[in-house]
Parts: structure tokens; sequence; C-alpha cells
């Protein structure tokens, strides 16, 4: 009998992988985690039957959401993750030199999956630079400051994830962090969600100096092409040129690009540029 895994990505369209083996299932304090082994994705995690990672294409959302912001900044030794319990923005970050990583999981059970079945993508979590906290990101945030960059690699904005989304996490976030600090956070799918896309640009560009979108093409995310929104208190990613920092080994994010990724298609920049929702 063949076995499927299907992703409702929204009512109405649902993305369907033919699967190997089931290899793990367990509802944790937070939500339901799964592991299958696809026939051409490789191995998937889920939660609550989204679709978090494959192995397949993880680098590019890893590479495009820590790499962007980090040469952007271009000098951070202290970094914050939030969400992102699998580790693959760690292992990116690590490939800069960061002095510390503060990573804030609110489900333990997320970085136990990912350390058991994902070890190419959980292998930066063990290093004596990165530091995880078991909780959850809005309230650390109100704590916590001298951040270089904030990632928040979050789930979709549902459950546990829904303030990550929001202006005064924006704030306490642009208070957490040094004077030339930048935030960077997923920020969903412009096809699918527009309406949402909107929203977090005109909710991050209320509280950061410079608000700038770009985007990949992240063939398991809902929609394909997604988002990532970047709040900079004083540098402006347009103008920062990159071509001196230190190589960082990569296979989708193009220093060269830098720049250009955050050229929009015109259909989201429209979106965005429209501060009416
Ligand atoms: N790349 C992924 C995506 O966009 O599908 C995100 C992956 S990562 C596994 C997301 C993590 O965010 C989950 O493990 C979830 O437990 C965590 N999370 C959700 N809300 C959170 C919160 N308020 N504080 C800290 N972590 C949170």
């Amino acid at each position: 009998m063949e076995l499927w895994f299907s992703e409702y990505q929204t009512k109405n369209v649902k993305l369907s992988f033919r699967i190997k083996e089931v290899l793990y299932t367990k509802q944790s304090s937070y939500q339901k985690i799964a592991v299958y082994e696809t026939e051409d994705f490789g191995r998937i995690l889920t939660l609550d039957d989204t679709i978090m990672l494959t192995t397949k294409d993880e680098y590019i959302y890893h590479e495009m959401i820590s790499h962007v912001p980090m040469l952007t900044h271009g000098d951070a030794s202290r970094v914050l993750v939030i969400g992102g319990g699998d580790g693959g923005t760690v292992r990116e970050l690590l490939k800069h030199p960061v002095k510390e990583i503060h990573l804030v999981e609110i489900d333990k059970e997320v970085i136990e999956t990912s350390k058991k079945y994902f070890p190419t993508i959980s292998c930066g979590l063990s290093d004596p630079r990165v530091k995880i906290y078991f909780e959850d990101g809005i309230e650390f945030v109100k704590k916590n400051t001298g951040y270089d960059v904030v990632i928040v690699d979050s789930t979709d904005p549902i459950g546990p994830a829904v303030g990550l989304f929001s202006a005064e996490f924006y704030k306490n976030v642009f208070e957490a962090l040094n004077e030339d600090g930048i935030l960077v956070a997923q920020t969903e799918s412009p096809i699918l969600f527009d309406n949402l896309v909107k929203k977090i640009y005109k909710d991050m560009s209320s509280v950061f100096p410079y608000t700038n979108m770009y985007s990949a093409v992240i063939p398991t995310y809902p929609g394909a092409l997604w988002t990532f929104t970047m709040g900079s208190k004083t540098i402006n990613p347009l103008l920062k040129e990159v071509s001196s920092l230190p190589h960082i080994d990569t296979k989708f994010y193009r220093r060269e690009l830098q720049k250009s990724y955050f050229i929009l298609p015109p259909f989201v920049s429209n979106l965005i540029s429209d501060r009416g929702v």
C-alpha cells in the first residue's frame, strides 16, 4: 500500500509526498512532531502536519535567513535565534566569526528530535558558542539585550508563534538589539498569504528606520516563493558592501547578489508599498 504525507497549505491546496517510512511521531506539550522518510525529498520534519524542513531543500531557507542579515551587519558577534529548534540556522551562523549564539526554542522535543533524526542539520547545537534556552521567545526579548542580530526562525503565526508576528514584539526586539542591530524574520508566502505579508511589513516598518524584504524560492513551502523581512536600526542593507567580508561556503546564497536579493518581484514590492491592509 502506498503511504503519503499531505500538508494542507490552505483549505483548498495540499502538497503531498510519497513516503517510504514514518520514522517518528509524538505529541509534545506544544505540537505534533513527525519525521518521515520520503521518496524524493529525503527526510522531512513536520510540526502539526506543516513542513518545517526537508533534507533536500533546507539549505535554501537556512542560508537565506542567516547569511543575508549576517553579511548586512558585517561584524556580528552576539546573535539571538528565536525558534529554530532544528538547528539549521545555527549551523549556518557558525560559519561566521560569532562569539555567542543564543537559541530560544519553546519546545525541547523539537531539538531532541532534530538531534536524533537530522544530524546534518542539528550538528551545530553542541558547539560551545551556542547556548540553548527552552523558553518563549516573546518573553525572552523583554528581558535580554545586547544582540547584534536577531533571527526569528519560527513556525507560522498559529499557537505560540502568534505573538512573534506583531508590532509589539518588533519593538521589544528593537530594544534588545545593539545600536547597529538587525532583525530578520521568516515572513511567509506573498502568493498565498498576501495580507499577512503586508501586515508584517507594515508592523516592522513602524518600528525600524530601515525595513526591507527579500525572497527565495523554497519548493516545499506554501506558494514556493517565500519572504524574509529585515529591520535595521542604522545600516542600510541596500548600500552595504560585502565583498571584503570573510568567505563562507554556501549552496544557495551568493555574496555577489547580496544587495540584489532586496530587489523584489514587482507584485511583492507593490504589495508592501501599499500600506493599507
Ligand atoms: N523553518 C521553519 C519554517 O518556517 O517552517 C521553522 C522551523 S523551526 C522548527 C520553528 C520553531 O519555532 C518550532 O520548533 C517551534 O517550537 C518554535 N516556536 C514557535 N513559537 C515560539 C515561541 N514563541 N518562542 C520560541 N520558539 C517558538
